[in-house]
């Protein structure tokens, strides 16, 4: 029986795959033995360091193909290790940390391979979604033709691109693993929980429903639908579900400072670290990281405790005498087998001990884990409880390490300051919730529509700022300005009827003003020309 060309080619990639797979086991062999050999020489003479080089080129190929044949912890360890031979090949004799190291990481290799592939791509697969995070996310509208209109309008001002669909058709060309942020059904279609049932494989899907008994929930949950919300629908609610969605796709990668006088195995680390999708700096010279620490605002620092000069302690203990550093979380590597040595380095906030030689499936768990439960601590501490955003002090400690940077780096930064327009009236009309829900939906709004490297602060009650790195004044202008018109056009539910907002906003560049306190004079100064002008609208330094 012919095959269909669709088939030929499928099987011809099955073929070769298999092909992979089998040289992958080979050359699993090949570095596993070569190591044994090599590390049970008397001594590194040339031809032990020609075997490492050998070696080290094998150990390249794995980390290229472990990856794309379904092993990616294969390529998780193979990298490191590629490294770590690369540098044993021109060194006369070496340390045991470096030869245990490699150790651990041939045999983490071989582990890896007979552990069997994986379905999913793992490692690979999470690194490279990471590497996507900052495109627009899709969400999608199941609507009939007489609700689409309105509920396309709510979804288009929260920030999101939207795809409206009419039948369920438009689906088919569509794969499990796309990123979509959402679905949202509403129940006026035809077969709106067959259409979810549909839906819920390829992402998280949000009903519209006006019956919300038990048994229509049920049904929903049957479908897989993740959220309901009630109709009519509350914007506000609908934007906490979208939100959440969307920050589950796209958390912003991890960014690790790892600090040890090893450069290679500083390197090696790094690269497990990066293979799993998290930003690294490397520093092997202890004096410098305090600025990389500034440079760089890590989410974690990963330090050695026995290096010259300066030990791992006494630079913790550097780093926490900055108020900015004090929750820093930091993770020592230690072959330490000194308790009283432990237990001061616990002490001075050192969250974890790894013991050299490093596992690295360990460190990379560990260090996920650590700069997650980090990320989320510091977000509660640093933030303003009604919008999420940065509070006043903080935002300002953000300014002033941003403008240094930007100096540093001889670029320039805009300043923003965003004032309600007549807000006291909107609170007398609609009363204080509904106040707090416009509050609300305006540190959305800016979130949503700046960039993700913007940094945004709830300045005062009804007032906000906005830090725009590597922007001029002019372009951040008219950044606000989009922001401003969109803002302006989306309703809110009130008291009786639904009614509209709008925001004054200063802008001022660091061009002209590189205090922190002179910039915000400069942009106080413009949103009070706004506010002169008839408000509604975003101003300059004139
Ligand atoms: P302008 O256009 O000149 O800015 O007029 P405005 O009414 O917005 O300015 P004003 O500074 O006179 O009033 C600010 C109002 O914002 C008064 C205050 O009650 C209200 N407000 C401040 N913080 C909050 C808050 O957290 N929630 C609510 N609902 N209202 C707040
Ligand atoms: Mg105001
Ligand atoms: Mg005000």
């Amino acid at each position: 029986m012919a095959l269909s060309p669709e088939e030929e080619l499928r099987d011809a990639l099955r073929r070769l795959r298999a092909e992979g797979v089998q040289q992958l086991g080979e050359r699993v062999r090949e570095v596993s033995e070569g190591w044994s050999r090599l590390a049970s020489r008397p001594q590194w003479d040339d031809a032990a360091r020609h075997d490492a080089k050998e070696l080290a080129a094998s150990a390249h190929r794995l980390a290229g193909a472990g990856g794309t044949f379904g092993f990616p912890a294969i390529s998780l360890a193979a990298a490191p290790l590629e490294v770590m031979l690369l540098g044993l090949s021109e060194h006369v004799g070496d340390s045991a940390d470096r030869i245990g190291q490699t150790t651990q990481l041939v045999n983490a290799v071989r582990a890896a391979w007979e552990a069997g592939p994986s379905a999913t791509g793992g490692t690979e697969a999470e690194a490279n979604a990471t590497a996507q995070s900052g495109e627009a996310e899709a969400v999608f509208l199941f609507a009939a033709p007489g609700e689409q209109a309105a509920l396309a309008g709510v979804i288009g001002n929260l920030g999101y691109a939207l795809e409206q669909l009419t039948g369920i058709e438009a689906l088919d060309g569509i794969v499990p693993g796309s990123r979509i942020t959402a679905a949202v059904v509403d129940d006026t279609l035809p077969e709106p929980i067959q259409t979810a049932a549909r839906l819920s494989p390829l992402c998280p899907v949000i009903l519209l429903a006006k019956e919300a008994g038990f048994e229509a929930r049920l049904a929903a949950a049957r479908a897989g639908v993740t959220a309901t919300v009630a109709k009519p629908v509350d914007v506000n609610e609908l934007a906490d579900w979208l939100d959440h969605f969307a920050n589950h796709n796209t958390q912003a990668r991890y960014s690790i400072l790892v600090v040890d006088d090893d450069p290679l195995l500083a390197e090696a680390y790094a690269l497990a670290l990066r293979r799993a999708g998290m930003l690294v700096t490397v520093v092997s010279d202890p004096s410098l990281a305090i600025e990389a620490l500034s440079a760089t605002t890590p989410d974690l620092i990963l330090m050695d405790v026995q290096m010259p000069l300066v030990d791992g302690i006494e630079l913790a203990r550097v780093i926490r005498q900055s108020r900015r550093h004090l929750s820093l979380p930091i993770v020592f590597l230690s072959a330490e087998q000194d308790t009283a040595r432990q237990l001061l380095a616990r002490r001075l906030g050192g969250d974890d001990f790894i013991p050299k030689p490093v596992d690295l499936d360990r460190l990379v768990t560990l260090v996920r884990l650590r700069a997650e439960r980090a990320r989320s601590l510091r977000a509660v501490m640093e933030s303003d409880s009604l919008t999420g955003l940065l509070n006043h002090a903080r935002f300002k400690e953000r300014l002033s390490l941003e403008l240094e940077r930007a100096q540093r780096e001889g670029k320039e930064l805009s300043l923003a300051i965003i004032d309600l327009d007549h807000f006291k009236g909107v609170n007398d009309t609609h009363g204080h919730l509904v106040g707090d829900r416009v509050i609300r939906g305006l540190a959305r709004a800016l979130q949503k529509q700046l960039r993700r490297t913007d940094i945004i602060g709830r300045y005062g009650g009804e007032e906000f700022a906005a830090i725009l790195p590597g922007t001029v004044e002019e372009t951040a202008a008219e950044r606000l300005n989009q922001i401003r018109e969109r803002f302006s056009a989306t309703p809110f539910d009130g008291a009786e009827a639904p009614f509209r907002v709008t925001f004054s906003a200063g802008i001022a560049g660091s061009g002209g003003h590189d205090e922190p306190e002179a910039l915000i004079s400069a942009a106080d100064a413009a949103l009070y020309a706004a506010k002169r002008a008839g408000r509604n609208r975003v101003e300059r330094p004139s």
